[in-house]
């Protein structure tokens, strides 16, 4: 089985360079490139892209992966083998029942629908946008119809493709439990909102010296620059070549101070990440974060546990009043601290605080469900979309572009994403009650120390990659799966103390 194994290995690591090589076009496009190199380079990208498809989805590979799938053929395979193998071939039945013909018109209408949707939310117009995302619905129903196991309902088949383990039951499940106990808090909170006062976030802060902040803060909470860059783009994201080439982005406002500094905090915790993986399964297909509800776990662990606590400024915040002395001299410590946990209900996602995030979150499951179960006419999309809105948040879009419009992951085909965000708030909260018990975690932060919580957070998280999925890493981990309980007690022990409840 050695054999086939070593042969499979030779495609890995081409599929690998080759991805490798479209990471760093992506990663070029959206930093440094030329705006109008992309009409030239599409075509390079184009190739390899070609490249790296027929190298792991033809019949020589499909017949290691099927061989060694088997688990009388896995005698000789490691524990990362294994998981590689398996990776992959969830990978291929994912690929495989689609026809040729309709995963080539469906890349042709993904490579129109973002550029449609783009010019739908700068028209603020939903209806320019209608007939592309019906025809999306109807791809994507269509292939999630040519995978379902027997009895598996079409919306299970995507949840699943973002979290495996997970389907509507559980999040069903999860997301009454969290609805139950946020709406109130966010009403109670609402009428105390004048308490906290955070207009000097909104004064002049020069860019360069916020960059150079920002530069420091990374760096602080374990972003290490000998393994990473820091760049800059329209919208922060993270790109990792392997676990010694971690790359991140910010962005910066002039009048948004925190904008920056928590975009940052954010990407380094996916960038930690991805920098602690073994070393025996980096540049393989298991060498990366094993979903996206972890990763976001990760992050959000980062930007919001560590970094909106009072423990973590305590050595850092004379560092940011001595940057920006006229702004923040008069601004205390525990204000400052504050102003970063003001929560106030919005229509915009990702400008969101902790606590009225997931209800977004909340209204995009209840749609896409509905989509999914033929519930819901797309035509009736922003109707239902402002009704949750004022359900919710008690507030009603304006137009379609602070409305249904918002977010790109519809146009991308990206149905059954956004549960993962929430589950990653959720998965971080439960870590840092877990992380409690096992060490005097605000002693470290308060006196700057951050390594040790990075080093348990390598140990139980990081180091795995993908080797193992999202429910066994936390069940290992805390002899217990996602449990909502402890992000609903987080968020009530927070806001009540921030708010006096
Ligand atoms: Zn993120």
């Amino acid at each position: 089985m050695k054999d086939e194994y070593n042969k499979l290995e030779v495609y890995i690591e081409k599929s690998m360079a080759y991805r490798q090589a479209l990471a760093l076009f992506e990663w070029d496009a959206q930093t440094i490139a030329p705006d109008i190199a992309m009409e030239n380079t599409a075509k390079t990208i184009g190739i390899l892209s070609n490249e790296y498809f027929k190298n792991m989805v033809n019949d020589e590979v499909k017949q290691l992966i099927y061989h060694l799938s088997d688990p009388k053929n896995q005698e000789e395979l490691d524990f990362n083998q294994k998981a590689i193998v398996k990776y992959l071939k969830k990978d291929f039945d994912r690929l495989e029942p689609i026809p040729a013909e309709e995963y080539q018109a469906y890349s042709e209408l993904s490579a129109k629908a973002m550029g449609v949707w783009v010019k739908a939310k700068n028209n603020r117009c939903f209806s320019d946008f209608e007939a592309t995302l019906e025809e999306i619905v109807g791809y994507q129903k269509k292939f999630a119809g040519y995978r379902a196991k027997e009895g598996q309902k079409l919306y299970d088949v995507h949840l699943s493709d973002y979290e495996e383990g997970f389907d509507m039951e559980k999040l069903d499940l999860f997301f009454e439990q969290v609805k139950a106990a946020i709406i109130p808090l966010v009403k109670q909170v609402k009428e105390k909102n004048n308490l906290i006062d955070k207009s000097f976030n909104s004064l002049e802060y020069d860019i360069a010296k916020q960059k150079e902040f920002c530069d420091f803060i990374a760096e602080y909470v374990g972003f290490d620059k000998k393994k990473g860059v820091i760049a800059e783009s329209e919208h922060p994201f993270t790109m990792e070549m392997h676990n010694k080439d971690v790359r991140i982005t910010n962005h910066f406002q002039k009048n948004n101070l925190e904008s920056g500094i928590f975009s940052i905090i954010h990407e380094s915790g996916h960038a930690i990440y991805e920098m602690d993986i073994d070393d025996a399964i980096t540049q393989t297909p298991v060498g990366c974060g094993t979903s996206m509800g972890m990763h976001e776990s990760q992050s959000r662990f980062y930007e919001n546990i560590i970094g909106r606590s009072e423990a973590f400024w305590v050595p850092v915040y004379s560092k940011l009043v001595e940057t920006f002395p006229q702004q923040l001299e008069e601004i205390s410590l525990k204000d400052f601290v504050k102003s970063l946990n003001k929560s106030e209900p919005g229509l915009i996602r990702t400008e969101a605080d902790e606590l009225t995030y997931s209800l977004h979150v909340m209204i995009r499951y209840e749609i896409e469900k509905m989509i999914f179960a033929g519930e819901l006419a797309i035509s009736d999309l922003p109707k239902v979309w402002n009704e949750k809105y004022q359900e919710y948040l008690g507030l009603t879009p304006a137009n379609d572009d602070e409305g249904v419009l918002q977010d790109m992951h519809w146009a991308a085909g990206n149905f059954g994403y956004f549960p993962s965000y929430a589950l990653g708030s959720a998965i971080s909260a439960q870590i840092y009650y877990f992380m409690l018990e096992k060490m005097p975690f605000e002693k470290y932060l308060s006196e700057g120390n951050l390594s040790p919580i990075q080093e348990f957070l390598r140990q139980n998280i990081h180091k795995y990659g993908a080797t193992k999925i999202t429910g066994d890493i936390l069940f290992e981990m805390m002899n217990e799966g996602l449990n909502a309980e402890y992000f609903i007690r987080y968020l009530t022990e927070k806001y009540t103390k921030l708010y006096n409840l």
